[in-house]
């Protein structure tokens, strides 16, 4: 269960090369207490899939790798299912399993990278659905006295690309299982988003099933985003910032045509790939770092990158963005230095 001086590499996909001195695995609840109660592992990094966590070299925490398998329904009527999923589940195959089950509600979900126990963090979201919309609970164990407690979707405070684990707990708790209530049933489809409905009817689909929508989804992202496996990155690596309203007529003045999406606080939302792109950075290389040349958002490791690399690339962007517009850009992307 516990081995030392293991190889990152394959954990993480960036691809950038790190080694952990210690790294345990956790293939159950009760796994993951001993290992917490181990005090070599007060500090540990926890890692699910490694498709938001950024390894700069060599790592001073040890590593607990949580994968915690299973997929059970725990309650079912005509017209929704609940299941508890395990922390490990990888998040796509989670999708493609509820799809052969005919149930609906993460199919705009399709493709996201990582594992199930990760999804809360950040309230993962895409194509116009977000985890909240569809989560019931989820459990975890206490970092420091190895307790369980398991958390409502109130309880988890999601917000765009956060959660309760972001803030409150941070570094303070992991997740075991998490619990998605799908429809069986009378259910709407979300193809309003992206491209999807252009993708349906290019397929000549105008009463879509979910399938149809995961199908349109995979189709969309596999022409957009880069495979990690052949261009390491982690998809989006900063958030997309919001700013007051004051904040917005200033920048408005000065760049008229900005985009930018009201919030239901009266905030604006400003698209990252714009600022990154408006500063003259898409599609820019510095040595084994660059940025998508099609996405601003994504930032790659051409092959032979280091983590800090990638890291002194990233702070470069921040700052010529937040000369230009004033705004600093947050990372998406966990850094575990
Ligand atoms: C090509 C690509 C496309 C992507 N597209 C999207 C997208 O459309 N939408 C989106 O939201 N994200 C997207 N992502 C980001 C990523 O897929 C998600 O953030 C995903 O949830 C990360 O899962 P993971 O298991 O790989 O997390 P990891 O990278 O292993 O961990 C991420 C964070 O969560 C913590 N953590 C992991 N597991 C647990 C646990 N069990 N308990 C407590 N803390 C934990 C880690 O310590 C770390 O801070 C994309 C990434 C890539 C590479």
């Amino acid at each position: 269960m516990i081995k030392q001086g293991v190889s990152l590499k394959t954990y993480n996909s960036f691809g950038v090369v790190a080694k952990a001195d210690l790294f345990a695995v956790a293939k159950s609840t009760e796994d993951l207490q001993l290992i917490l109660g181990d005090r070599r592992f007060h500090s540990a990094w926890i890692l699910g899939g490694g498709s938001n966590t950024l390894f700069c070299n060599a790592p001073k925490q040890p590593i607990i790798h949580v994968n915690i398998a299973g997929i059970q329904i725990i309650e079912e009527d005509t017209e929704d299912v609940v299941i508890l999923v395990g922390s490990g589940v990888n998040w796509h195959e989670l999708v493609l399993w509820s799809l052969e089950q005919g149930f609906r509600g993460i199919e705009n979900l399709s493709l996201i990278p990582g594992n199930v126990g990760a999804a809360p963090i950040q309230n993962i979201g895409a194509y116009g659905v977000e985890l909240q919309d569809v989560f019931e609970k989820c459990s975890f164990v206490h970092r420091n006295n190895q307790t369980i407690e398991t958390f409502d979707k109130a309880a988890c405070k999601f917000g765009y690309r956060d959660s309760i684990f972001k803030n409150e707990l941070k570094n303070k708790v992991v997740i075991t299982n998490v619990s998605l209530r799908l429809k069986k049933k009378n259910y709407n489809l979300n193809t309003s988003y992206g491209a999807i409905e252009q993708e349906l009817l290019s397929n000549n689909i105008t009463v879509p099933s979910p399938k149809d929508v995961s199908d349109a989804v995979i189709k969309i992202r596999s022409n957009k985003l880069p495979d990690p496996k052949q261009l390491g990155n982690a998809g989006s690596f900063f958030k997309n910032p919001i700013v007051s309203n004051t904040q917005f007529q200033k920048l408005k003045t000065s760049f008229a045509d900005i985009p930018h999406y009201i919030q239901p606080n009266g905030n604006y939302k400003i698209p990252a790939a714009w600022l990154i792109e408006q500063v003259g950075l898409k599609g820019v290389r510095k040595g084994e770092v660059g940025i998508h040349k099609h996405h601003a958002l994504v930032l790659l490791n051409y092959g032979n990158a280091s983590g800090q690399d990638i890291r002194d690339f990233s702070l470069s962007v921040q700052e010529k963005v937040q000369n230009h517009f004033n705004i600093l850009l947050q990372p998406e992307v966990n850094f575990c230095c």
